[in-house]
């Protein structure tokens, strides 16, 4: 499984010999690529291959036509149909890709009769199971924002939140299906409710999911902004026992001119105040962030005020991208910083967060953690830290695990008990 990250989102893509549907791009593309490949097999229209694709650097969309000249390589007679954010942008020059039958819109790419279009109707008697870990349930999609380096939210569109009682139904779905733990998703989730009633902001949502669902036990949060992170969210991250204490902040810069630049609303005093507040109250949070490396402008004093920054804001679990110029985007037009510097930079910064990372692994040695595994013997802390089980684990059960020590920047340790 390859993965990449943007705005705090898990990126994937699968194993293209064994399915039909592959997924780029962030966590929320991944989350609609599962209900996609829920038409595909309900449809059985498993003779066409669905690619949800990305446009959020140009390294994506360089990976995203390589899969497509790959996948019409082993079979030119592959039907491809495309959809997403880097054919909703391009969408006559994929067209005309070998292998290509078919474009389906942003908008629609989640209605099935979209995919009946192009179904040869045939009945799957078996779903492929998957082990049932983490479930991602999207509440919102879109962003009002106007950072200057994105094009999300050109190819999204502006925010729209969903029903809370939806967003109930989809999280009962999962816990039906035998998830464990939920990630509430989507663009920018801390835009959650701002098309809604005044109230019903993201921890509004948090607090009808675990009335309603007692049985929820594991609710995490994807990507921050921290500059939408009020009293009332902070309450509920230092109080609520099941949101999971792994905070992933959409930071981006340490430096307050290039924040202003791109168009974010925090500094990095804000960034530094604002954990620390965290920490005070429930030290067990770790953060993680998105961290853009060689911004137009970006100096070496200012990429300094970055690399300061993961320490004094405590981020131990990074995403570092170099900048990518997007099309049609403000940063595109921007001076920008040579290759090779950033390159250099990105090196320099990745060691950085290894070295952090290693720190506050090994504030864990010796401690007994809670995780929950992935697969036999790889889980995650509650933290979101990786550990590795020297005894089998059952996978989407969740254990007392004990640390026993580091190896490459993964927690090495056995499980106590289970729980
Ligand atoms: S907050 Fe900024 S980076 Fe994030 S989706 Fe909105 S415009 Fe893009």
């Amino acid at each position: 499984m390859n993965y990449l990250h943007f705005h705090g989102i898990l990126i994937f893509t699968e194993d293209m010999n064994s399915i039909n549907v592959v997924n780029f791009g962030c966590r929320l593309n991944a989350c609609e690529s599962d209900l996609i490949k829920g038409f595909v097999y309900e449809l059985g229209i498993v003779d066409f291959t669905v690619i949800n694709t990305c446009a959020v650097t140009t390294e994506a969309e360089r990976k995203l036509r390589q899969t497509i000249r790959k996948l019409y390589g082993k079979n030119p007679d592959i039907k491809i149909i495309l959809t997403g954010c880097a054919s909703e942008l391009n969408p006559d020059y994929y067209i005309k890709m070998d292998g290509v039958v078919g474009i389906i819109s942003n908008k629609t790419k989640l209605s099935k009769s979209e995919y009946l279009k192009y179904a040869i109707q045939r009945k799957i008697s078996s779903v492929p199971l998957r082990p049932k870990v983490r479930g991602f349930l999207q509440i919102q999609n879109g962003c009002d924002q106007k950072c200057t380096y994105c094009i999300v939210r050109l190819t999204r569109g502006n925010n729209v939140s969903f029903h809370e009682d939806e967003i109930l139904q989809q999280a009962k779905l999962l816990l039906t299906k035998g998830y464990k733990e939920i990630i509430l998703t989507g663009v920018n989730i801390t835009s959650y409710g701002r098309d809604l009633d005044a109230h019903k902001k993201l921890p509004f949502i948090v607090r009808y999911l675990l009335k309603n669902l007692p049985e929820l036990t594991r609710l995490g949060l994807s990507s921050l902004d921290p500059a939408d992170i009020d009293d009332d969210l902070l309450k509920i991250i230092v109080s609520e026992e099941k949101l999971l204490p792994h905070i992933h902040e959409s930071v981006q810069s340490g430096d307050d001119l290039i924040l202003k630049r791109m168009m974010r609303r925090h500094t990095r005093t804000q960034v530094i105040e604002l954990n620390e507040k965290i920490l005070c109250a429930r030290p067990d949070v770790i953060f993680g962030a998105d961290i853009i490396v060689g911004f137009p402008t970006e100096t070496e004093e200012m990429f300094s005020n970055t690399k300061t920054l993961l320490r004094e804001a405590k981020l131990s679990l990074l995403h570092i991208f170099p900048f990518s110029p997007r099309p049609k985007t403000a940063a595109s037009l921007m001076p920008r910083v040579e290759k090779k510097i950033i390159a250099k930079r990105i090196s320099e910064l990745k060691q950085l967060a290894d070295d952090i990372l290693t720190q506050k692994l090994t504030e864990q040695i010796g401690a007994n953690v809670i995780i929950l595994a992935e697969d036999h013997f790889n889980a995650k802390t509650n933290s979101f830290l990786p550990a590795k089980s020297l005894d089998t684990l059952v996978t989407g059960r969740e254990y007392l695990f004990h640390c026993e020590s580091i190896e490459k920047n993964v927690i090495i340790g056995y499980p106590v008990k289970e729980i």
